[in-house]
């Protein structure tokens, strides 16, 4: 039997991962050409989304595009089929490919396009570079009878919660007695209707990111054995994780300005990278931000690094980092195409968990304008 999963319920999981909220203000984001609601049988996930990879996908038979870089951006004030723009989008139409997009919300997501471009650089113990939006935490308490209490804690801590720094599936267990009286119309997991019964039960208590409520709250009743799940849920007032665009941390072993190029070029697969600064000075400490970073030179600085990766560099802006004395390496903005491989796997796994026969696959064309001759 072939099922394929809808737009709807790859995009819910997708934004789970990636929400809609962590981009920043004015950005063009989610579901931008075409509909949803329709069976996927396979899907794309791009960086952008030009002609080229317009006719790969639907080369390929895909539904859904999901793509890093917004097809639509600036307000539309024509769509002219003779013009390359609207011709593009003209194919999506006429061949039903909807497009949606993750572009600041990816960048910003734990595990997204920064996250994936720091482990890419073999950077450790990342912080955010530049800080954009506060996740703050809740806490969930949810009373379980003592022999399903492992299954429920499992199942949150696979959600995400209990994550405190390193540590993951952090709990607080109490130990106490549930009591209730099955009314008319129950089919109790424990007891006999009419009858007041005295459970064992454990009280789980966890924290987690507000962002992740949906899923931790759906994976805990889902884990519980009872119909009527008694949890509650708690604002807290303890700060949340900060969440934002790019990313610090320090190399393993430090390393020359030029063997970092180096190190840049072979982690990103590019055969050219632009390097400001002292090719001899040792760099241990990198900050690394997706696209375009000029606006964050000074953030780099204030946090330390040794030397900023980003892309789109300016040469006035070049200018200042040299003279403040901070090093750059500018790889392009096109090695944001790792976002690729790190969504398709998220999404295998989701469709994989599912048994859906959705396929997933990732664009093959190479969107990078710029050659080096
Ligand atoms: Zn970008």
């Amino acid at each position: 039997m072939m099922k394929h999963a809808n737009g709807q319920a790859i995009i819910q999981t997708f934004e789970a991962f990636s929400p809609k909220h962590y981009a920043v203000e004015g950005d063009k984001i989610g579901l931008q050409v075409g509909t949803l609601n329709k069976p996927v049988k396979k899907v794309m996930v791009a960086l952008d989304v030009i002609e080229p990879v317009v006719d790969e996908a639907i080369e390929a038979g895909v539904d859904l595009i999901i793509a890093h870089h917004p097809i639509i951006f600036k307000p539309i004030k024509s769509l002219r089929t003779d013009q390359v723009y609207g011709r593009t989008i003209e194919k999506l139409v006429k061949h039903d490919i909807t497009v949606y997009a993750a572009h600041t919300n990816l960048d910003v997501a734990p595990g997204g396009v920064n996250d994936l471009m720091a482990e890419a650089l073999g950077i450790k113990e990342t912080e955010v570079l530049v800080e954009t939006f506060e996740d703050p935490l809740k806490k969930v308490v949810v009373y379980v009878p003592e022999e399903n209490a492992q299954q429920v804690r499992e199942a949150m801590g696979q959600a995400g919660a209990g994550h405190l720094g390193n540590y993951s599936h952090c709990t607080f267990n109490t130990k106490g007695t549930g009591i209730f009286r099955p009314g008319e119309g129950t089919d109790p997991h424990i007891g006999e209707k009419g009858k007041m019964e005295y459970v064992d039960e454990v009280k789980i208590e966890s924290v987690f990111p507000a962002s992740i409520e949906k899923r931790v709250v759906r994976a805990m009743t889902n884990a519980h054995p009872y119909e009527e799940v008694a949890y509650d849920l708690y604002e807290m007032a303890v700060p949340g994780s900060k969440l934002g665009l790019g990313r610090i941390g320090e190399l393993k072993n430090e390393m020359t300005l030029k063997e970092f190029g180096e190190h840049v070029k072979e982690a990103f697969g590019v055969r050219g990278a632009r390097v400001v600064g002292d090719l001899d000075k040792k760099v241990k400490k990198v900050a690394v931000l997706g696209g375009d970073g000029n606006k964050y030179v000074n953030q780099a600085l204030f946090k330390g690094a040794d030397v900023f990766v980003t892309g789109d560099l300016y040469y006035h802006v070049a200018h200042d980092a040299m003279m403040e004395g901070l090093m750059m390496v500018d790889p392009g903005h096109n090695v944001e195409k790792i976002m690729k491989q790190g969504v398709a796997g998220f999404l295998s796994a989701f469709i994989d968990e599912n048994k859906y026969s959705t396929e997933v696959i990732t664009s093959k064309v190479n969107t990078d304008p710029f050659q080096f001759i």
